[in-house]
């Protein structure tokens, strides 16, 4: 990386085989300056910071300071693309229940219609049935019960 310079000395991180160390406050210092760096921050004066040293594996916390932020840009675009399509698929499956439920409710008050009309009949019956009977019974009730 062209930018990877020490942040006091300003050498390349290639002209040194020891690792360069990154700041907790973001700065950059060479194996020969991270010492005093640590210490007093040459650029911003942070006292008694720590740092890490630059070397595989990064550390996931700051891995992806040092890649390329176009191939960043695109982790972000497809990791929001499959986010997306995940929560319209949720979506879609609430829909999805939405409409069963209201299937359910409307055969619910079919059922329901239809077992008010069937109890009608069968009130109409029942009293069809006491009629008949009191009919009956009139006509049975001469022959016993006169005198
Ligand atoms: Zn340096
Ligand atoms: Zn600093």
């Amino acid at each position: 990386m062209e930018w990877l310079r020490c942040n006091f000395c300003w050498v390349k991180v290639e002209s040194q085989a020891q690792p360069f160390h990154l700041t907790q406050c973001g700065h950059i210092y060479c194996s020969k300056c991270v010492g005093k760096a640590i210490k007093r921050c040459f650029q911003c004066g942070t006292m008694d910071t720590i740092a890490l040293p630059l070397k595989e594996p990064l550390s996931p916390q700051i891995e992806h300071y040092f890649q390329n932020s176009a191939d960043l840009l695109d982790k972000v675009t497809s990791a929001q693309k499959f986010q997306e399509a995940q929560l319209t698929l949720c979506l879609q499956r609430g829909d999805a229940a939405d409409a069963k439920y209201q299937a359910l409710k409307e055969a619910y008050w079919k059922n329901n219609e239809n077992l008010k009309k069937l109890n009608e009949k069968y009130t109409r019956l029942k009293m069809m049935v006491v009629a008949m009977q009191q009919e009956q019974k009139k006509k049975a009730a001469p022959a016993r019960y006169t005198l």
